[in-house]
């Protein structure tokens, strides 16, 4: 046993042994140096602490060579790879998702229909042809609410949270898609998320290529429709899937009123310069008022899709959308897009009732603030709102004032050409032989079903039946008159109305003459 452990262990020293420290503390080191040395050796000899520093030593060594390739990993990764970072609030969030979601289904239809396929010749071949499978999917449900109540709703799968790694034109990009649940995205009031989109730095121009991509894709996918934005919060949120256009001849109006109103929309759109100059606030308000069903909403959404513009949907009566948002979201509506407030004046008419039951008194909009809002400083971009009511009698003068309305148009009841041109629209020269039969015509609509087989005979004579029919739009629209349809008396009637008879008629002009009195609202019937 060595010194150390014996001094330890509370035996004698030997006698070779350096002497005890001296009462002063300081040791007794006769001869100086040669008791330094004697304690070095001391310590250098034995083994174990010997073993022990080298141990620190290596350890040091590791941990420090651990280190350096840890820094230098990362150094070589800043160096060589590249990342771009697009957060949820970025448009062009939900357009790379699509997009990638389609590449990868596209890259996977590709190479089925490749199969087999001959070995590749080159890396780069190599490389094209691997394309990773997505392994976390999300899953994006869209409800879409159609016109005639009914509801459709599409799925998309797009790539989940987690790490992904996707092929694009030969390079390996690596997608992460991060959420944060602490964090709410306001836009979307969804947890805040990001993506990041690593790739060698090399291959950094795929970035704007891809980027390039999918906002085309995004904007093919919108051709021909009509987007529809809710307001969200303080944003504007795209609700639903886009829209067919819908065609501004569908929409039958009094004689002049689609013209007149169209026509002012395009007029102000081509005068930015004019009102610049004039230094007035580029922007135009309308006033739609008529009976409900008379074809307000069908309108505007017809000339959205004339001028290629969304439709902003604001709800006045919403609960919680107080004056500042309502400031907000007009000066910051999205693009070529019209402001469309509906039932004015719904929005104010029961509001000290509503008040009081809820305790939600100042929650919504006040009148002021909608003036206000209307008034105030609109973005550099037009602005065109339009809004619509079912009781113009009830609105406040201050609101219909020009500058917040500058063009009012009434859609009322059906005139006589709007009868004419719906009868058309159903039973007119186009619509002979293209009356699919419906479940419900096989019962009812016997004269349809007997001319399609005179048709299929060849027996129906077209000329024929175009007079036949033009007999029975008279007689409907003098059985109509006769029921005082046309006398403006406070009722008349209803374009939705009259399109589900003749719906319900499809094919059989005949019947529907005969039920003309269905259109008559029952309180003037009785
Ligand atoms: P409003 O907004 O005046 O209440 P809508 O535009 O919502 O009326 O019309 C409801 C339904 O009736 C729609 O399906 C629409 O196609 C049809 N409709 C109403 N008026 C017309 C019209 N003037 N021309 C063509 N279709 C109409």
């Amino acid at each position: 046993m060595n010194s150390l452990f014996a001094a330890k262990a509370g035996k004698p020293p030997p006698e070779n042994a350096a002497p005890a420290a001296a009462p002063n503390g300081a040791p007794q080191t006769p001869g100086g140096d040669a008791g330094a040395n004697t304690f070095m050796d001391q310590l250098t000899a034995n083994p174990l602490f010997t073993g022990g520093i080298g141990l620190i030593l290596l350890t040091g060594a590791a941990q420090l060579a651990r280190k350096s390739v840890t820094t230098a990993a990362t150094h070589l990764r800043r160096q060589m790879l590249v990342t771009l970072e697009i957060p949820s609030t970025d448009r062009s969030y939900d357009w790379f998702l699509h997009w990638m979601s389609t590449h990868q289904q596209t890259q996977q239809q590709q190479s089925l229909l490749n199969l087999p396929t001959p070995a590749p010749r080159t890396l780069s071949s190599l490389i094209s042809r691997l394309q990773p499978q997505p392994r976390k999917l999300a899953v994006e449900t869209k409800v879409t609410q159609h016109s005639s109540g009914s509801f459709t709703t599409d799925f998309s799968l797009l790539p989940g949270t987690g790490r992904h790694l996707i092929n694009y034109r030969g390079t390996f990009l690596r997608v992460e898609r991060e959420r944060d649940a602490k964090r709410v995205d306001l836009q979307r009031g969804t947890p805040w998320e990001v993506l990041t989109i690593t790739t060698l730095f090399s291959a950094r121009h795929v970035f704007p290529l891809l980027l390039k991509e999918a906002q085309e894709l995004a904007v093919r996918l919108e051709e021909g429709k009509t987007i529809i934005y809710t307001a969200w919060s303080t944003e504007w949120k795209p609700f639903g899937k886009p829209r067919r256009k819908r065609g501004l001849a569908s929409v039958v109006l009094a004689r002049g009123v689609k013209e007149r109103i169209v026509g002012d929309v395009k007029s102000f759109l081509r005068s930015a310069q004019w009102y610049y100059d004039r230094g007035i606030p580029y922007r135009r308000g309308y006033l739609l008022y008529g009976p409900p069903g008379t074809g307000k909403s069908s309108f505007i959404q017809a000339l959205a899709g004339e001028l290629d513009y969304s439709i902003c949907l604001l709800n006045l009566s919403e609960r919680g959308l107080t004056d500042d948002r309502l400031n907000h979201l007009l000066t910051k509506l999205p693009e070529r897009s019209i402001a469309l407030l509906e039932d004015v004046d719904a929005a104010f008419g029961n509001r000290r009732t509503q008040s009081d039951e809820d305790g939600y008194q100042g929650a919504n909009v006040t009148f002021s603030g909608l003036l206000n809002a209307l008034d105030g400083v609109a973005s550099s971009e037009e602005r065109i709102v339009i809004m619509t009511t079912n009781h113009p009698e009830r609105l406040d003068e201050a609101l219909v004032r020009p500058g917040r309305v500058d063009v009012r148009a009434e859609i009322g009841y059906a005139t006589v050409e709007v009868v004419e041109e719906m009868w058309e629209r159903f039973y007119g020269r186009d619509s002979i032989g293209v009356e699919v039969p419906a479940a419900k015509t096989v019962a009812i609509g016997e004269a349809e079903a007997e001319a399609e087989v005179q048709m299929e005979k060849g027996e129906l004579d077209i000329e024929e039946e175009i007079e036949r029919r033009k007999a029975c739009k008279k007689e409907f629209v003098k059985r109509l008159t006769e029921l005082g349809a046309f006398k403006g008396e406070g009722w008349g009637i209803i374009t939705a109305a009259l399109q589900g008879l003749f719906v319900y008629f499809k094919g059989d002009p005949e019947r529907a003459v005969l039920e003309a009195e269905a259109l008559i609202p029952q309180g003037v019937k009785g």
